[in-house]
């Protein structure tokens, strides 16, 4: 390990995780070790500078996590689709939530013409394919800022990655948090429980089997530039929008 510093300092750092949590919240890990109900289900980016638990001043145990490049929800990834599912069945969490940021290297990329490297270098392959939704988004969206950035591009031959500050990349941002919500609303194991379906009564048993929960789909954006969390107030419960009650 001392060929690599940097690694003994996560370890160093994990020391002090075990000591702060200790001291602030003496038998925490103890009693999670018998079993996690965590209230919140979070999907969120991969980007390294919006860690939940950190952001959201939460503690381990809190939150029940799916994280991947541009918080996408997409059929037939099994991975967030199990988390999600996991969460709502067995877990039982009462909200799940979708949070995008600013700044976004996924949006980023799927604003920005295709990559040349993408026809022989199989990362970057990879890459176009994973943002591939986004970029059908950003082709498809009627909101005004996007309008008007494809319109200002539009003899473009190639269009450059944006600035964090470009209008229309802040708004595909919080479209894809709302492109996310809506999938995860489509989803089947959402669908069971028949969300935003008003003749349905839509309660479950909690994992505890005690209180009846109702189930909540939320979209949130973080910016990397204040630390700030906004709610984009697309939330959909038990009875659809929100807004709409
Ligand atoms: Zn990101």
């Amino acid at each position: 390990m001392s060929r690599f510093p940097e690694l003994q300092e996560l370890m160093s750092g994990n020391g002090e995780f075990r000591n702060e949590t200790e001291e602030e919240h003496p038998g925490l890990v103890e009693e999670l070790a018998q079993g996690q109900h965590p209230k919140f289900a979070y999907l969120g980016c991969a980007d390294s500078r919006v860690p939940e638990t950190e952001v959201f001043g939460a503690e381990i145990g809190d939150l029940f996590v799916s994280r991947n490049v541009g918080n996408q929800f997409n059929i037939d990834d099994l991975s967030a689709e199990t988390t999600i599912s996991y969460a709502i069945a067995h877990l039982g969490v009462q909200h799940v939530i979708v949070m995008g940021h600013y700044g976004c290297g996924a949006v980023q990329a799927a604003i920005a013409s295709e990559s040349d490297e993408a026809s022989t270098d199989i990362g970057e392959a990879r890459i176009d394919t994973w943002i591939r939704p986004i970029r059908s988004l950003f082709k498809s969206s009627n909101h005004s800022h996007i309008v008007a950035f494809r319109e200002a591009h539009a003899d473009d031959e190639t269009i450059a990655a944006p600035n964090r500050t470009e209008p229309a990349f802040r708004a595909l941002v919080e479209e894809n948090v709302k492109q996310q919500v809506r999938n995860l609303a489509d989803d089947s194991s959402v669908l069971k429980v028949s969300l935003s379906s008003p003749s349905t009564e839509l309660k479950r048993s909690s994992s505890s089997g005690e209180e009846p929960v109702e189930l909540w789909l939320h979209g949130w954006v973080y910016d990397v530039d204040t630390g700030l969390v906004t709610d984009l107030g697309v939330s959909v419960g038990p009875s659809g929008s929100a807004d709409s009650e």
